[in-house]
């Protein structure tokens, strides 16, 4: 800031600005407004990208294991998505920004092996209503691979109690999404790698495909979407109540999730 002095006409001392600044500490206030500003920038890209805008539900949703989410997704195309204003976008940033260095590890490959060893960033649909983006596609072992980059602490949970049923259902989705498209899928995968670790420690959860575990949640979908419409929650959005929740690790990443809910379609995961 440029140094400007004023005389008080009463008193007649010079007051340099800066010593008002300092006062009022006004310096650290432009400081903390430029990071607010530059967080509230990541917070609004990361809200604005398309997969954020999305209304229907995708592969990496419809393996929720509360009810309550799964009716708030179902009707978010008539009712809007909630914003989780306590939620940090940074996790979700990483993720999205290493996905794009992994599409280009695998571009990388198939360039060196001169043919498709893998397909890459693949949109595929289990059933018509909830495509999605698939990471992976291992051509020479028909698997389908999800990149997964979580934090060293559930990192280490991963790799100690093994995948989460929704990590496992989205996996199974995706291999039903290239099922329907004619490929011969015989596993699928989800390669942990923490961004707060090391490729050496990284490891790949494999199982066989079992289309019946994608079909067992889209029935679970459809028979949610059924109980919003019996219940005809859009009017009544009280009724949402009569979806059990099942707080968890998910809940600070939920999009309806509020510690003090203001209404009915926010939940305080408790
Ligand atoms: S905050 Fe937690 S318990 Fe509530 S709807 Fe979301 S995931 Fe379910």
């Amino acid at each position: 800031m440029s140094s400007a002095a004023y005389v008080d006409t009463k008193t007649g001392p010079a007051i340099m600005s800066d010593d008002v600044d300092a006062a009022l500490d006004v310096g650290d206030l432009h400081r903390r407004q430029l990071e607010a500003e530059i967080k509230k920038a990541f917070t609004d890209y990361s809200r604005n990208r398309p997969r954020s805008l999305q209304k229907t539900l995708g592969p990496s949703e419809i393996g929720s294991l509360c009810k309550r989410q799964l009716a708030f997704g179902v009707t978010a195309p008539t009712m809007g998505k909630g914003t989780n204003v306590y939620g940090d976008v940074w996790r979700s940033h990483v993720g999205v920004a290493l996905h794009k260095e992994d599409e280009l590890v695998l571009k990388f490959v198939n360039e060196q092996a001169g043919e498709t060893v893998w397909i890459p960033e693949a949109r595929v649909k289990a059933d018509d209503e909830h495509p999605g983006t698939c990471d992976a596609f291992h051509v020479p072992t028909s698997t389908v691979v999800d990149w997964k980059h979580p934090g060293k602490f559930m990192f280490d949970h991963y790799r100690k109690e093994g995948p989460s049923w929704k990590y496992r259902i989205q996996a199974h989705t995706y291999g039903k999404g290239y099922a329907r498209l004619g490929f011969p899928v015989k596993f699928v995968g989800l390669m942990f790698i923490s961004p707060a670790s090391d490729l050496h420690h990284g490891f790949l959860w494999l199982e066989e495909f079992r289309p019946v575990i994608a079909d067992i949640a889209l029935a679970n979908l459809d028979e949610i979407k059924a109980k919003c419409a019996d219940l005809d929650v859009v009017n009544h959005p009280e009724r949402f109540a009569e979806f059990p929740i099942t707080p968890g690790d998910e809940c600070r990443y939920c999009n309806w999730f509020s510690p003090k809910p203001s209404g009915p379609r926010q939940c305080a995961g408790k």
